[in-house]
C-alpha cells in the first residue's frame, strides 16, 4: 500500500481511532490534515507520531458540526494539499448515552449533530475539489450499534444508522467522478469513548466478541487504510464490520 503524493483530512483525530488512522495512513506517505475541536496537547501528540512514523501532518483545529467551521477545515486540509484532497475519513463522533425513556432532545442533537451533521457538511464540503480531481476516498466512521442497535444508545445508534444510509447515496451519486464512499463499523475498541463504561458492561461485551478480545485503534486503522488504498479502487457503498465477530448480520 502506498499513499505517497496524497493528502488525507481525517476529523477528530487528535485521539483514539482517528489519530491511530492518522498515524497509519502517515506511515504510508500520506500528508495528514489532523482535524480536532480542543484538546491541543493530544492534537500536538498525534502530530509527532505521524511525523515519527514518516509522514507530513498539520492541525486543523474546528468543531465540524458547527456551520461554517467544517468548510473552513476542508479549505485548510486543501491548502496543505496544495489544491488537492484525495482522502477524507470523517472520524469525529461523540456519545450521550442514556435510556430513550430518559434521554433529553438536548442529548439526542448532541450526537446527531457532531455524528451525523457533521459528516454530511464535512463530505459535501470535499465535494467540489474531489469532483474536479476525478478522483476520491471517503471513509465514514459508523459502528455496529448503527447496524444492529444497541440498548441506551438510540441517539448514537440512529446518526451511526444514518451515516451508512449516506455513505451509500454518496457513492452512488459520486461513483461516475471515481469518488468512492465507504464505512467502517467498529466494534468495542477502549478510547476516551469507551473507558467511561462500567467494567460490569465491558466484561458482558468481551463475552460476546468471537475473536475474544476487544479491538485495537489499529484494527480500525487498518481497515480505513484498506479502503483508501488503490487495492479498494473496485469497492464502493460497503460497511466493513471491525469486531471480532460481534455482529454477523
Ligand atoms: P475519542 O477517543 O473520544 O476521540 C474523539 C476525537 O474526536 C477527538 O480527537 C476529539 O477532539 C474529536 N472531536 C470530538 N468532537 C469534535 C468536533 N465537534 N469536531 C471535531 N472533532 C471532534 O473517540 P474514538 O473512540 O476514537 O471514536 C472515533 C470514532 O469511532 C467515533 O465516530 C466513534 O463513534 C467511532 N466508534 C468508536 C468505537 C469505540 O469502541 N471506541 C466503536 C464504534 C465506533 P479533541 O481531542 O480535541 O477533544
Amino acid at each position: 500500500m502506498d499513499l505517497e503524493g496524497r493528502t488525507a483530512l481525517i476529523t477528530g483525530a487528535g485521539r483514539g481511532i482517528g489519530r491511530a488512522t492518522a498515524v497509519r495512513l502517515g506511515r504510508e506517505g500520506a500528508r495528514i490534515a489532523i482535524n480536532y475541536k480542543g484538546n491541543a496537547a493530544a492534537a500536538e501528540e498525534a502530530k509527532h507520531l505521524v511525523e515519527q512514523a514518516g509522514g507530513a501532518a498539520i492541525l486543523v483545529r474546528g468543531d465540524v458540526a458547527a456551520d461554517g467551521a467544517a468548510e473552513e477545515v476542508v479549505k485548510a486540509a486543501l491548502a496543505f494539499g496544495g489544491g488537492r484532497l484525495d482522502i477524507l475519513v470523517n472520524n469525529a463522533g461523540i456519545t450521550r448515552d442514556n435510556l430513550l425513556l430518559r434521554m433529553s432532545a438536548e442529548e439526542w442533537d448532541a450526537v446527531l449533530d457532531l455524528n451525523l451533521r457533521g459528516t454530511f457538511l464535512v463530505t459535501r464540503a470535499v465535494m467540489r475539489p474531489m469532483m474536479k480531481q476525478r478522483s476520491g476516498r471517503i471513509v465514514n466512521v459508523a459502528s455496529i450499534a448503527g447496524v444492529v442497535g444497541n440498548a441506551g444508545q438510540a441517539n448514537y445508534a440512529a446518526a451511526k444508522a444514518g451515516i451508512i444510509g449516506f455513505t451509500k447515496t454518496v457513492a452512488r451519486e459520486m461513483a461516475s467522478r471515481n469518488i468512492t464512499a465507504n464505512a467502517v463499523a467498529p466494534g468495542f475498541v477502549p478510547t476516551d469513548l469507551t473507558n467511561p463504561l462500567p467494567q460490569q458492561v465491558k466484561d458482558d461485551l468481551l463475552r460476546q466478541i468471537p475473536l475474544a478480545r476487544f479491538g485495537t485503534v489499529e484494527d480500525v486503522a487498518n481497515a480505513i487504510a484498506f479502503l483508501v488504498s488503490d487495492d479498494a479502487s473496485y469497492i464502493t457503498g460497503q460497511v466493513l464490520v471491525v469486531d471480532g465477530g460481534m455482529v454477523t448480520a
